[in-house]
């Protein structure tokens, strides 16, 4: 059996495995209370509840109405309890009174620690709860015990309170026996609460525990058989039972001092009658269970506890904590100092049951003092006296009774506990004793650190940076937490009703100001002339925020000239000269309850205030369906009210749509609610935790964004926008009725259909029911064996192979349905002939995402019989995708745990289980082969004859073929509005176009659940040659992003801008506004040659003048011919044009470079300007070399041929390739030269296997020489001789530099090319500001900076303010992270396996206090990340790398060259960040200590330094290899030789 060690543990635990839902309540969501880490742990263990199989357990932050949550499930009749510390009682007053009522235990830890505080006890004593004490560590276990029972069986609600500190010392206890509290907890079954959806949280509902009795009495024995009673709770106080009563029920809810035995008034026989819950029938219940207790264990408990003598002349009744007191009279009987003392504690405080008491103390006890550990006293009496003077006092016997005398208890430490009791000893027993006296100390200890204090979580500072930046000094939160408030509190300055306050106090303040300035404008008391004539233009304007804020700066200089008193006077105020942006703010961390009355005395006060209230609360069905905690509804409710500007706000999703509404809000002349969205689990959950949350809420319409100005209307304006594109019923109902709905879909009609969509599991099942009911119509009229095909598959290979399997089974004449497993109605499953279920194997051997809600039901059940089913599996995998060998049991999991369980449940295999292997020469073709034979044997269909030839499957070379040159159906499939969707095949064809169709992978899962489509958009790639774009080009770019994107811009590692997010119906005027800008897309993707790079060389202009001319000349020349790119796309509607035929008959394309079948891959293009290697020249298909003449001006290029990335995991036939060198080319032939590099691949490339494709293959395959020869045939000359270049690095220079034509460029970091902005980094907003100046140029660098470049010297004061303003100066970064480069990865790129873009820079931050430690912050590294083997980034060319395997796994590379010219090697497989970090952090300490410094042995020629071509340092790369951690990859060929790993397991 567990051992338990401290109470907090002993008592969740009790709590856990006795309720239905335990309400967890902490500090923060972060930190942990007495209870939660227990709780914590036993819910993730297998450990089942006694209530309940699977106890809910919910945490609450301590400051957010914790209690208030209870009342839900209490009323649908679950058993509830509640883990809190005493912090949450006294303003949880107005539930608790209700909660007394309800069956619900309330284990309460005492605070502060070390000194609790027990008037938090005493103050809520008359809220008619049962109040339950608990001393030490096994008390705390079994009277948590005893709380839950008794809860159960009174119906009313108890709570169970320690001092956590009390028992720190005690012995180590057993865990709970659970046949024990099986036991007591069967005694008092609490499941006869009846479930009650009704009921409100703001009235008094009248209800009351209550006593059904079936007594057996006479007129002469009126005594009650508590045993016979049954609690029926929810019966109205109205209504009692024929004349019962008792003392506790006169108040209609307290069962609290009980100074006598209650008797019922039952009078009939053999009747049923029902009564309260008296205090008398606590006690009995309580007894019994005590009983109970006793009779299994040993343990007694009663209702007041005596220890000490039976001849005790003295005693102490501590009501606090006892510890220290009960050790010294235990310890000191043998010294007989106490001997004849006792001690007195209530184990059962409420009811107070006076007999109880005196029946419990010694009849020789003649003196007792009461000590009462209370700070916070509000009546000279201690209530525990008072208690107890009643008790003893009253009656009969209270003349014998003992003397008694008041003492308030403080802080005592174990070391003086002696001392004190003497003292009071002392005092108890002099002739006459002080009453009230103090004993020990009323600070609390020092070292405690109160857990429960007010902070703002780090997340929550986003909106409060915003309103710092739109609103600067002119920003005035009135609760701001923190803010010194003489004589108040920080708890109730942050208060948002103390703001509010605060803030009428002010605009009163400003009144009389104005009223000042008034008067001194027609002072005479100025000793300059000028302040007069500037104060009444104030005092004319004051009313006017823009007005006197502008006028402001001016009188307040006038002022400050004058120097009289007057002057000195009114700018001892000079904030009030300026019209403030006043804010409240609401916060669930900090000023919670901003969320509940504090709106609505706002609203009706009219006042011109803004509130800001933050919500945090993560959607999930629960907190969607929980209306009382819905902030959101904040905003309906403001709106209801009618006098309010209001915005629903998220600053994760919209960034604009935040700064409109905090502008909009300031500026409207009345209250302002702005309800802002932030979503955490926990205070220190990661951006891309909160992002993913935002994006689900947003996305499903539980979180709509929009604004509401109340006076739009009066300007001929909708009061409604709506800025989001799903709204949820409520919002959607109330716009309904008041028309704007209406107005809205008019306004927007692509808004209709979403609007319009519906929600939830419901329309699910629906669908799932009617498209199998479709497949049985369909089948009906077939005859043979049925034959269901089930697959669930995440890239298509399981979906094809069941399509397939499906036509085959037709053509054999069985009956076939083909459905994805999350489309299946399961509850059919039972009644299927022969199930077939194919699988492939995703992430760490989980089901895929089609297949998950079906294994999880089919995992789960235990009342499923399938014995009337036939089924078998065929599973997909790899059996060396975990190359660890305790990883090896992911190999076809899915489909081995399927066959495995429908077995358990009955199945009878027809087959045994295929395993497809990715390893097997035809990968998972092999295994299939041998598997598909024997399903048509055990289905007698084996030998059926004249089977029809299948047609081959459609591959990309006939998709373009048929697609009429590019044209496919693209136009007709933009016009569809049912979907967000193009087809399959134009989805091949758009990205000739510039354009791939994505879908937002973070709202994948969740829209599947709410059954809907994936949230599709698209991705627009630009065409810029060579990188560069003007000022207004980058204007465009920007409102092209804000308009049809997601309000970002991505630069990519090829020089270029990406939009995402575009949605179908935007992507047409997007690609409209990108040519507008006199820019293109089209070739940017696609079989064709891309976008041609060019080094952005900052610091010879005209030389890479001449260079950047040749990429664009090569760019046009290769480009190609089809006119479907301008039918499509840019054809003007409503001309002419509209007539001709999209893919019709009016126009015969050629191509006369690409052909009808364009090239066989993709093909790149990169220009490299020595010694900047920034465009990665060899990881192209063609890179070229530029070389400089004798004048300085570019004479030609080598060329290289043959480089490129991509590869697949696992797949050694793929390699990433360095470029081959062909020779030299003056710069007037390279166009040429590069296109017949491009026809010998169109011509040789291999088009039968897309992954063996791309020109490296085809070179390797042909050999470097016989290629050459081919290209030198069509060019009709040979190459020349390659000429001698060097280059340094492959990274940027980043920071000022001057050309020689005295013109500056600055290249800015911009963290993997993501344009955006954040409240921390308005980077977007500067960008755009330094555009509209309109000087200079914006290069694009190859490792997604950014140059902007020839600025006069003219403009360079102006552009360097403006960069300062939106700290756009900021380089002061790590080397490695201005080393570093991602990918886009998630959540747009439908082939990321992992997390890249948003990933790399965290793990960077990780890693950077480790490189500071080893001295080598400055010390360039390059590293890079994608979340694919697709190789965006150029991964393999990076001294380190990491390319995705799984979601938060990666492979690791070492080795790469330092500019760029080697492959690096895998490291490491499928490692994850703990891996990562403890790889990395070693291998820097190594490479710190090792690496050689100056040029010698092991340093490469081009780090040598002196000659100013490198720094003389070892690089990582270089030192990773010398030191023996990575083999060489000398060519790409050799890339998987050598690989430590798998070495290994040969
Ligand atoms: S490397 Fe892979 S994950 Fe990254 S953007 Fe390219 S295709 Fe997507």
């Amino acid at each position: 059996m567990a051992t338990i060690r401290n109470v907090g543990d002993a008592v969740a635990r009790i709590a856990y495995l006795s309720s239905d839902v335990v309400l967890s309540v902490q500090p923060a969501l972060g930190r942990d209370s007495e209870f939660s880490k227990a709780l914590n742990i036993i819910a993730a263990s297998p450990t089942a509840g006694i209530a309940t199989k699977n106890p809910e357990v919910l945490t609450l932050r301590h400051n957010v109405d914790p209690l208030l949550s209870a009342f839900k499930p209490l009323r649908s009749g679950k058993l509830v309890s509640i883990t809190t510390s005493s912090a949450v009682l006294l303003p949880s007053i107005p539930h608790l009174y209700k909660l007394a009522q309800l069956p619900v235990v309330i284990h309460v830890a005492l605070h502060p620690y070390g000194q609790p505080d027990y008037s938090e006890i005493t103050a809520i004593r008359q809220c008619g709860l049962t109040f339950l004490q608990s001393e030490t560590l096994q008390e705390g276990q079994d009277i948590a015990l005893s709380a839950h029972a008794l809860a159960a069986r009174s119906g009313k609600g108890v709570i169970h309170f320690f001092d956590p500190a009390n028992s720190e010392e005690d012995d180590p206890i057993n865990g709970e026996d659970l046949a024990l509290i099986r036991d007591i907890l069967a005694e008092n079954p609490g499941r006869q609460t009846q479930a009650d959806p009704s009921g409100s949280l703001y009235v008094d509902e009248g209800r009351q525990a209550i006593i059904t009795e079936n007594a057996v009495t006479s007129e002469d024995d009126r005594q009650i058989q508590p045993s016979s009673a049954n609690v029926i709770p929810n019966v109205p106080s109205s209504k009692p039972a024929s004349g019962a009563e008792s003392s506790a029920s006169s108040s209609g809810r307290d069962s609290s001092v009980d100074s006598r035995p209650s008797i019922s008034s039952a009078t009939s026989v053999n009747s049923t009658t029902t009564r309260p819950v008296t205090s008398e029938d606590i006690h009995n219940f309580l007894s019994q269970i005590w009983a109970r207790i006793a009779k299994i264990t040993g343990r007694h408990y009663q209702a007041f506890e005596y220890s000490g003598p039976e001849d005790a002349d003295c005693a102490l009744f501590v009501f606090g904590s006892t510890g220290v007191f009960v050790d010294e009279i235990i310890s000191s009987k043998s010294t007989e100092e106490f001997a004849k003392c006792g001690i007195i504690t209530a184990r059962l405080y409420r009811p107070w049951l006076s007999t109880q008491l005196s029946a419990g103390i010694p009849e020789s006890v003649k003196r007792i003092a009461v000590l009462e550990q209370i700070r916070r006293k509000t009546t000279k009496w201690g209530p525990v006296l008072l208690d107890i003077l009643t008790s003893l006092r009253t009656g009969p016997a209270s003349a014998a009774s003992p003397m008694i005398v008041g003492h308030q208890l403080g802080h005592i430490e174990p070391a003086t506990a002696r001392q004190a009791l003497r003292g009071i000893f002392q005092n108890l027993k002099s002739p006459s004793p002080i009453q009230n006296l103090e004993v020990g100390s009323r600070q609390k200890p020092a070292n405690r650190v109160d857990e429960y204090s007010l902070e703002q979580p780090k997340v929550e500072t986003a909106y409060m940076k915003i309103l710092d930046q739109v609103f600067g000094e002119r920003l005035h939160v009135a609760n701001r937490l923190g803010a010194a408030n003489a004589g108040v509190s920080a708890t109730i300055a942050s208060n948002p009703e103390f703001g509010f306050g605060a803030l009428l106090a002010r605009a009163e303040h400003r009144k009389r100001f104005v009223k000042e300035v008034q008067e001194a404008a027609s002072s005479r008391d100025f000793v300059t002339g000028t302040p007069q004539s500037w104060l009444s233009k104030w005092a004319l304007a004051a009313e006017d925020k823009q007005k006197s804020n502008n006028l402001a700066n001016e009188v307040i200089a006038r002022l400050n000239t004058d120097g009289s008193r007057l002057a000195s006077q009114l700018l001892s105020s000079k904030a009030l000269f300026y019209t403030e942006s006043q804010w409240l703010i609401g916060s669930d961390a900090w000023a919670y309850d901003l969320g509940n009355s504090g709106v609505h005395h706002v609203l009706a006060s009219g006042a011109n205030v803004n509130m800001l209230i933050i919500d945090s609360t993560p959607w999930s069905e629960r907190a969607a369906a929980d209306a009382e905690r819905r902030k959101k509804d904040i905003g309906l409710y403001a709106m209801n009210y009618g006098n309010a500007y209001v915005a629903s706000v998220a600053v994760y999703s919209s960034y604009t749509q935040v700064l409109e509404a905090m502008i909009e809000a300031d500026q409207f002349n009345g209250p302002s609610v702005v309800v802002a969205y932030l979503p955490y689990n926990k205070e220190d959950d990661s951006p891309l935790t909160v992002l993913q949350e935002t994006k689900k809420a947003v996305d499903l319409g539980y979180w709509p964004l929009y604004r509401w100005t109340p006076t739009n209307e009066e300007n001929g304006e909708p009061n409604f926008t709506l800025d989001s594109e799903r709204i949820k019923q409520e919002l959607e109902e109330f716009l309904r009725r008041d028309n704007h709905l209406t107005q809205l879909m008019n306004r927007h009609p692509q808004f209709s259909a979403n609007l319009s969509e519906s929600y939830g599991t419901e329309v699910r099942a629906l669908q799932k029911r009617r498209a199998k009911d479709a497949y049985d119509r369909m089948l009906e009229s077939l005859y043979g064996a049925p034959m269901t095909v089930l697959f669930a598959s995440d890239n298509g290979n399981a979906e094809s192979l069941a399509k397939r399997l499906g036509n085959r089974g037709k053509a054999r004449g069985l009956k076939t349905k083909v459905i994805a497993m999350d489309d299946y109605p399961l509850e059919d499953l039972a009644g299927e002939e022969n199930v077939v279920m194919l699988t492939s194997t995703a992430g760490q051997g989980e089901f895929p995402q089609n297949g998950r809600g079906f294994w999880d039901a089919v995992k789960d059940s235990t009342d499923f019989d399938l014995s009337a089913i036939n089924y078998t599996v065929f599973a997909l995998g790899d059996s060396h995708y975990w190359p660890r060998k305790e990883d090896r049991i992911y190999y076809n999991k899915p489909g081995k745990d399927l066959d495995n369980r429908i077995a358990f449940l009955g199945g009878k295999r027809l087959i045994d289980i295929g395993l497809g292997d990715d390893q097997d020469p035809d990968s998972y073709q092999t295994g299939y082969n041998e598997w598909e034979p024997k399903l048509w044997q055990a289905l007698n269909v084996d030998k059926v004859e004249g089977l029809p030839e299948e047609p081959p499957p459609i591959t990309n070379e006939d998709i373009k073929i048929g697609s009429n040159f590019l044209r496919g159906t693209i136009a007709e499939g933009l016009e569809d509005a049912s979907t967000g969707a193009i087809a399959a095949s134009d989805q091949q064809l758009t990205k000739f176009h510039g354009t791939y169709m994505q879908d937002d992978r973070d709202l994948r899962d969740e829209r599947k659940a709410q059954g809907l489509e994936p949230a599709y958009a698209f991705m627009i790639r630009c065409r810029l040659n060579g990188g560069v774009a003007t000022p207004s080009q980058w204007l465009q770019m920007d409102q092209i992003s804000h308009k049809h994107g997601n309000q970002t811009m991505k630069m990519t590692t090829r020089q270029t801008f990406q939009f995402h997010g575009v949605i179908k119906n935007k992507l047409k005027p997007a690609m409209r506004a990108i040519n507008k800008a006199l820019m293109t897309t089209i070739a940017a993707c696609g079989d064709v040659n891309r976008n041609v790079m060019c080094s952005t060389l900052p610091t010879k202009s005209v030389y890479h003048n001449d260079v950047y001319q040749v990429a664009g000349k090569i760019s046009n020349h290769l480009l190609p011919a089809t006119t479907a790119y301008h039918e499509i796309w840019l054809k003007d509607a409503t001309s002419d044009e509209k007539q001709q035929k999209v893919a019709g008959d009016a126009l015969i394309d050629q191509e006369p470079l690409y052909g009808p079948t364009y090239l066989p891959r993709k093909f790149k293009i990169t220009i490299a300007i020595p010694p900047h290697n920034d465009t990665d020249v060899y990881a192209h298909d063609v890179g070229l070399i530029a070389i400089k003449g004798a004048d300085n001006r570019l004479e030609g290029f080598n060329v290289l041929a043959g480089g490129g990335m991509g590869v697949t995991h696992n797949n050694k036939k793929t390699y990433p390739r360095t470029g081959s060198m062909l020779g030299f080319i003056p710069a007037d032939r390279v166009h040429i030269a590069c296109e017949k590099i491009m026809l010998v691949q169109r011509d040789h490339g291999d088009r039968s296997n897309r992954k063996h494709a791309r020109l490296k293959y085809t070179i390797d395959d042909m050999g470097v020489d016989v290629f050459r020869s081919k290209v030198e045939d069509l060019l009709t000359h040979p190459f020349a001789p390659a000429k001698p270049f060097h280059f340094t690095s492959n990274i940027d220079t980043f920071g000022w530099q001057t050309d020689e034509l005295g013109l500056h460029h600055h290249t800015f970091f911009i963290e993997n090319g993501r344009i955006e902005d954040t409240p921390e980094y308005p980077m977007m907003t500067g960008l755009r500001e330094i555009a509209k100046l309109n000087v200079g140029e914006f290069r694009l660098t190859g490792n997604q900076h950014l140059c902007l470049s020839c600025i006069p010297t003219s403009s360079l004061q102006q552009v360097k303010s403006l960069m300062a303003k939106h700290k756009l100066d900021n380089l002061q970064h790590s080397a490695l992270r201005l080393s570093s480069s991602a990918c886009v990865a998630f959540p747009t790129c439908g082939l990321a396996m992992a997390e890249s873009e948003r990933y790399l820079p965290e793990l960077i931050t990780k890693l950077e206090s480790c490189l500071e430690e080893n001295g080598l912050r400055h010390d360039s590294l390059v590293m890079r990340m994608t979340g694919c083997p697709n190789g965006c980034a150029r991964p393999w060319l990076a001294e380190v790398a990491f390319v995705g395997k799984a979601y938060g796994a990666y492979n690791m590379y070492l080795g790469g060259g330092y500019h760029g010219q080697r492959l690096n090697k895998l490291y490491r497989s499928s490692i994850q960040e703990p891996e990562i970090l403890e790889i990395m952090k070693g291998l820097i300490g190594r490479y710190a200590r090792e690496r050689k410094v100056g040029a010698g042995e092991g340093v490469r020629m081009e780090d040598a330094g002196g000659d100013g071509k490198g720094d003389g340092v070892e690089r990582f790369g270089d030192w990773c290899i010398r030191a023996g951690v990575i083999r060489e990859t000398r060519e790409g060929k050799a890339f998987h030789e050598g690989v430590v790993e798998e070495d290994e397991e040969d």
